[in-house]
């Protein structure tokens, strides 16, 4: 049976990985026979509604398989593997996304129909990059099966009431890492038929924002500076074009200009590239900068001036400089009904951290775009005092269950592919299978680490 796809959500070029996962056979993994017994949503997650799904080779919960198995955006495979294998078992059908392979689209109908309103759940699976190992510092790998119980509760009434509608389980890849994939997928009409979308996250506290304009993380334009001089030998080094002294030029210069920009301005920059060898002038550097600021109008103009530095400094080095956005996110929409909803539902249910104090208004993504366009909410409660972004965070389930030491998975290409997934590949190890090289890993940055308290809550980006 052919697969639908859904039309190219045309990512930029670096993370055009074309039909890897169906070369590497990850498209069509193992059907699992379906499993509708009545579960409970409390149950989703534990062994007990693993060896129901007709996984029955699994032990612990996908929350702990994932968080053991971390893999960085556009690179989750063996997590999409697992977790589109688990919603087979639902009954839903999976649609990949052309030119994001690590992104999956789950639609479910109901018996009752398709007469009625689109749920959709926000499932996510990136781990964070750090100096031990790339890890799950955010709770991404719990982040799935809470979008898996929620779409499970949903199947399970609207087939015991016959209530007509869909479920769509958005699987949106790389949240850590930019471009920002939500708005790739929103671009390219993903999201169109939701009329209302969840998402769940782990956080510090439990708690609900006001209503209004707001995205988590402010709104940043990421934007890559690339400057291209002439090599020489350094003793001969007039005969160059010195491409790291515009990169210095230009990093200094924005420093110098955070006095003349509004306080809450947010700038931070890191030169990723910066020559290869000490002795020849360096003829490319790469400063990747991110322009943070509240308000959108006000960060056109904060970015308008770093791309002036970037030009002066190229002029006075008598280099070239390049300029690209790679990434945008913009003021999203918080809607104070279903915010109070959720709070009301996390006082009923006893969740930890209850803070009354409400959150300035965030969306319910970190990019905006999506929740200017689809109403929805983010369902964000405490699961671990450690903050996001920190290896105290990781796997919390696993942390709480064994004292044991989670081991960074390996960072080498033929050890990653070696392990076995969960599920669809579980039988044989997927090193055995005839493999293209992994698409080329995305440029190191900075990690990110929140020290706002006040927005210590979700700091994806
Ligand atoms: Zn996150």
């Amino acid at each position: 049976m052919r697969k639908r796809q859904i039309p190219s959500a045309k990512p930029p070029q670096a993370f055009y990985a074309r039909s890897i996962r169906s070369k590497r056979g990850l498209s069509q993994p193992r059907t699992r026979s379906a499993s509708l017994r009545a579960t409970t949503p409390r149950a989703i997650g534990c062994s007990r509604a693993w060896r129901q799904s007709g996984i029955a080779s699994c032990k612990g919960s996908p929350t702990d398989w994932i968080g053991h198995h971390p893999e960085v955006g556009w690179h989750e495979f063996q997590a999409v593997d697992t977790l589109t294998t688990l919603l087979r078992s639902y009954g839903f059908q999976i649609d990949t996304v052309a030119g994001m392979p690590t992104a999956f689209v789950a639609r479910w109908t109901s018996p009752g129909g398709a007469n009625g309103p689109t749920l959709g759940l926000i499932a996510e699976y990136d781990a964070l990059r750090g100096t031990q190992g790339d890890f799950h510092g955010d709770q991404h790998n719990a982040q799935s099966p809470v979008a898996f119980a929620a779409a499970r509760a949903l199947l399970e009434y609207m087939t015991q009431v016959r209530v007509p509608g869909r479920i769509i389980v958005y699987g949106t890849p790389a949240e850590e890492v930019d471009p920002p994939a939500k708005a790739i997928l929103w671009k390219a009409g993903v999201f169109k038929g939701a009329d209302i979308l969840v998402r769940s996250h782990s956080s510090v506290e439990t708690r609900r924002d006001r209503p209004g304009f707001g995205v988590c993380c402010l709104n940043i334009d990421a934007v890559k500076y690339t400057f291209t001089g002439r090599p020489a030998h350094q003793l001969t080094a007039w005969n160059g074009r010195n491409a790291l002294e515009a990169a210095v030029q230009f990093y200094s210069a924005v420093d110098h200009l955070r006095s003349t920009w509004r306080p809450d301005h947010r700038v931070q920059g890191v030169i990723p590239e910066g020559g290869i060898a000490p002795n020849v002038v360096p003829d490319h550097t790469v400063v990747d900068y991110f322009i943070r600021f509240p308000d959108e109008v006000y960060l056109e103009h904060v970015a308008r001036m770093m791309d002036d530095a970037a030009k002066g400094a190229a002029q006075m080095t008598e280099t070239e400089v390049a300029i690209t956005r790679y990434g945008e996110y913009r003021d999203g929409i918080t809607v104070s009904a279903l915010e109070e909803l959720f709070f009301a539902y996390a006082k009923k249910f006893g969740a930890p951290g209850l803070q009354e104090e409400k959150g300035r208004p965030a969306g319910y993504e970190e990019t905006g775009w999506v929740s200017r366009d689809i109403p929805g909410v983010g369902i964000t409660t405490r699961s671990s005092s450690f903050a996001n972004h920190t290896y105290g965070r990781r796997c919390g389930e696993c942390m709480r269950r064994r004292s044991a030491q989670i081991q960074p998975y390996p960072r080498r290409a033929g050890r990653r592919f070696g392990s076995r997934t969960w599920s669809g590949l579980g039988s044989r190890p997927i090193s055995s299978r005839k493999l293209e090289p992994p698409v080329s890993r995305p440029k190191r940055r900075s990690t990110r680490v929140s020290t706002s308290r006040s927005r210590a809550r979700v700091m994806p980006t």
